[in-house]
């Protein structure tokens, strides 16, 4: 079996039916199945290129000394480097957030200015009494005071140390690292790397199809084949069907 796309791998084994994975642009590592786009591996993966695009962007703009944009820029680094520990269990569900707003009557912990931040006080439990709410600028002070009091005695330190490093590489180097660095190029570039291994997944599974020699029944059959078996669709949403069936054997020489 040959696959197009030097980024995957075989993972899982269904029957006969290899399950492939792709590799996160951004990390790396191998991207869960149940991701509907196969680019990030994560929402913290997508977050963190997202934020180096926007720091090349403001620097080839030469806006990355204005006060507001390097604010901006410097929450949007704290946020992607303590969230590769925090963003899941820091999580706050909607009706909590109601809860602390009200109790708050919409007025920051702080200053007392209207506020819509709700905010750990410590830790990162979901108890009612460590909830408080900030207004915005209160909540970007207490996040990069938290940041920049990180001790020396901080399992995580060695982890922020090596993230920054990157970043810094990511961000300085004039020539993008990785194709989800650049700001320019990436908009159009995702697409293309969806579809590329949408393509080589089509591929495979045609090659399936070809070798359980099921391509000469009706597209109906197949699909009912497909499910029945479990070998997922590319976004790994609903089911097979006769459109996407007709799709996949395109790729079937001579049929
Ligand atoms: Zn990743
Ligand atoms: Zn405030």
């Amino acid at each position: 079996m040959t696959f197009e796309s030097d980024n995957l791998t075989i993972k899982k084994v269904k029957g006969n039916f290899k399950v492939p994975s792709f590799k996160c642009i951004n990390c790396d590592k191998d991207i869960p199945w149940e991701r509907l786009y196969k680019i990030f591996c994560s929402e913290l993966c997508q977050e963190e290129a997202k934020y180096v695009r926007y720091h090349r962007k403001v620097i080839v703009e030469g806006k990355d000394k204005d006060p507001h944009i390097a604010v901006a820029i410097e929450v949007k680094r704290v946020s992607v480097v303590s969230g590769g520990y925090s963003t899941k269990d820091r999580k706050i569900p909607e009706s909590i957030r109601v809860k602390v707003l009200k109790l708050a009557k919409n007025r920051c912990a702080i200053c007392g200015k209207l506020g819509r931040e709700v905010d750990h006080i410590k830790g990162s439990s979901n108890d009612i009494e460590n909830l408080q709410l900030l207004c915005w600028d209160c909540h970007i002070a207490k996040t990069m005071q938290n940041h920049k009091l990180i001790k020396y005695s901080d399992p995580r330190l060695l982890d922020v140390i090596l993230k920054n490093t990157e970043l810094d590489k990511r961000v300085k180097r004039k020539k993008p690292i990785k194709i989800c660095d650049d700001s320019l190029l990436w908009d159009s570039r995702r697409k293309k790397v969806n579809d590329d291994r949408k393509v080589s997944y089509f591929k495979n599974v045609a090659d399936f199809i070809k070798k359980q020699h099921l391509y000469n029944s009706t597209n109906q059959f197949i699909s009912d084949k497909l499910n029945e078996l479990g070998i997922p669709t590319f976004s790994n949403l609903g089911a097979w069907d006769r459109k996407a069936v007709g799709i996949v054997l395109k790729f079937i020489d001579g049929r």
